[in-house]
């Protein structure tokens, strides 16, 4: 499985915003962006040019797939698939990436980042419907009801979450923190997805 092995921070500051990607830091005054904000590299210093309509779309597209973790081809069949769905790409869109399994793992506050909750998917802690999956890029469907595997509920970190995420679940997911079991109440929509993306520049770039 291909993945980006580069430096986080550095994706930030090339799309000159906070995406959120290593938990914890992201929030504390040690957060890269909130140093040295200027885009990497050796001009990045220098006066920024006034983007083309075309640079604008690509940076909207590649925040959007940055936030999820998703590389370019998978990222493109997501477009591909949400073109041909009924409805409005954009939306068509965002909603096939909220699906994603390592995104409502991390949804659900398990996992410090999308990144840490991918890896909790593939370690196989996780049961959809009671049988386990363990591919990161499975899309849940309404009614699905999401558990940990047995002898993960005794593992510390996790047993924590009885006492509450602190993380706002969205309203498409539901959270028994008792049981630790949550379901998928519906499929989520664009207002359910609180990122500051327009989608509309994403669509504008792949129909070029
Ligand atoms: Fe981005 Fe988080 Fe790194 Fe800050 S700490 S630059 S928000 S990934």
């Amino acid at each position: 499985m291909a993945r980006y092995t580069g430096s986080v921070c550095r994706q930030c500051r090339r799309e000159g915003a906070k995406l959120f990607l290593k938990g914890d830091k992201c929030y504390s005054p040690k957060c890269t962006f909130n140093l040295r904000p200027a885009p990497p590299g050796q001009h990045g210093q220098a006066r920024q040019r006034k983007m083309s309509e075309y640079g604008v779309q690509l940076r909207e597209k590649q925040k959007c797939r940055r936030v999820y973790g998703v590389l370019e081809t998978q990222f493109r069949s997501y477009y591909e698939k949400a073109s041909n769905m009924r409805g409005v790409t954009g939306e068509n869109l965002l909603s096939l990436l909220e699906r994603r399994l390592d995104n409502v793992v991390y949804r659900l506050g398990l996992g410090a980042s999308r990144a840490q909750a991918r890896q909790i998917v593939l370690h196989e802690h996780i049961r959809v419907n009671g049988k386990k999956v363990n591919i990161a890029s499975f899309l849940v469907k309404s009614g699905d009801v999401i558990t940990l595997r047995e002898r993960s509920k005794e593992i510390g970190h996790f047993k924590a979450l009885k006492e509450g995420t602190g993380r706002i679940i969205p309203k498409w997911l539901t959270l028994d923190a008792e049981n630790l079991t949550a379901k998928v109440e519906t499929l989520p929509r664009r207002e359910d997805v609180d990122l500051t993306i327009n989608e509309q520049l994403i669509v504008e770039y792949y129909s070029r």
